[in-house]
């Protein structure tokens, strides 16, 4: 029986004790440690706004630049209640080890607004991030920091970034990625975290000796990165189960039929009343006896004392950090192998890169031209972080965050730390 502590590890501690591990096993000297584990800036503005019916909120935003060393600060915006600056530290500094692992030459950073935007109207939503972007913008820019966007932020919301930057600093698509397509934004953007996933998926398969279609699997959360990974899992041959958002979660032994899923929610704005489908508690996802558990949500949703249900024998970690550090010791123990966020979510910054690559050169590219660009580069950052585990005996998790921690801390060294 495990004891359950009450306090347990958020984003950033977990992320803190990932570094920790891998700087161990590295052995990295306590200077470079200390540097790496520092924020570079972090900034917290005051956003005020009136609503439709003239009354003012003032909201806490954030920005925080993580480390810059390998290229300008890279990372997602989210609109949630739950932000506050710890998060987002946590988050930034899971962006430095992510670009750097899929050696993209961008630093890591991210941002957000502790608000729930879901009550708010669209104009609300353009005058909140209109005043963020005024209150951030001189530490933005292409070259310096690229807002992109993450849990409830979408194409609109970079349109309106883009435009803004733009009005005050001049012209600068480059500034923020994941726009619409006909504004400068890349085909395969929207899709590129659950593409991105599933290319991981397929490597491990074969490296593994897995047969997608002899495997089920469930998806938690099924914003823009579920929706897609379970699209493309099941476009594989793997029958998803089990989908769920904050509405419930949905079960068919059978299999969901993805793309009526996909209808019934843009349709209705959440899953429930899915035909078809039995409706089972959120936490009895986590308990399915399934071969693949795909968190896709918010972070910190696999906890210790959820970690003992899990019975599916991999997990592909699509949001950041759905793990807590405790979780993962239980199941570690378990023999659950985990596919780790910083190698499995990249494929949306990856696209990003290539947004931004053609923003500079005013050069589009073709969808075709972006997924295999998008593919080699999951490929191969999947093979370095498998070959390493298995020749170091580690989990996947400590090897990828070594590839990561060694190229910033060498781009630290040479740029004079
Ligand atoms: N928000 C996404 C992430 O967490 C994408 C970031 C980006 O494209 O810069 O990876």
């Amino acid at each position: 029986m495990v004891e359950i502590k009450t306090e347990q590890s958020g984003v950033y501690q977990t992320a803190l004790a990932n570094f920790d591990r891998a700087a161990d096993e590295m052995g990295l000297e306590d200077e470079m440690r200390t540097l790496l584990k520092t924020p570079f800036r972090k900034v917290e503005v005051n956003v005020s706004f009136r609503k439709n019916d003239d009354s003012l909120v003032v909201l806490n935003g954030y920005r925080v630049q993580y480390n810059g060393a390998r290229g300008p600060f890279k990372g997602g915006i989210r609109y949630h209640p739950d932000v506050d600056m710890d998060e987002v530290c946590g988050l930034a500094a899971l962006m430095a080890w992510k670009t750097s692992l899929v050696d993209i030459p961008f630093g890591g950073g991210k941002g957000g607004v502790s608000v729930n935007p879901k009550e708010l109207t669209t104009s609300e939503l353009e005058r909140l991030t209109r005043k963020f972007i005024a209150r951030i913008g001189r530490v933005l820019g292409p070259f310096r920091d690229i807002p992109a966007p993450d849990v409830n932020t979408n194409p609109q919301v970079m349109a309106w970034i883009m435009d803004e930057y733009s009005s005050r600093y001049g012209y600068s698509p480059g500034v923020v990625t994941g726009k619409p397509v006909h504004l400068g934004g890349s085909s395969g953007r929207v899709e590129a975290t659950g593409r991105g996933a599933v290319y991981v998926f397929e490597e491990f398969a074969q490296l593994e000796n897995w047969v997608p279609g002899d495997m089920t699997a469930a998806v938690e959360g099924f914003g823009n990165a579920g929706t897609h990974v379970a699209q493309f899992l099941s476009d594989l041959g793997v029958k998803v189960v089990c989908v769920s958002d904050t509405s419930g979660a949905y079960y068919d032994g059978n299999g969901i039929n993805i793309s009526a899923a996909i209808s019934h929610k843009r349709e209705n704005r959440k899953l429930e009343g899915l035909a078809g489908a039995e409706r089972i508690l959120n936490e009895a996802l986590f308990g399915l006896d399934i071969d693949l558990l795909v968190p896709a949500a918010l972070g910190c949703s696999i906890r210790e004392e959820k970690a003992e249900d899990v019975r599916a024998r991999t997990i592909l970690e699509v949001a950041n950090s759905p793990v807590t550090d405790e979780a993962e010791r239980i199941l570690e123990d378990r023999g659950i192998m985990i596919i780790p966020d910083i190698l499995s979510s990249a494929g949306g910054v990856t696209v990003s890169y290539f947004e931004w690559v053609q923003n500079i050169q005013q050069f589009t590219w073709h969808e075709e031209k972006v997924n295999a660009e998008l593919r080699k580069i999951m490929r191969k950052a999947s093979n370095e972080v498998h070959a390493l585990s298995r020749e170091k005996n580690l989990q996947l998790r400590t090897a990828a965050f070594m590839k990561a921690i060694d190229r910033v801390a060498r781009a630290e060294q040479s740029r004079g730390a």
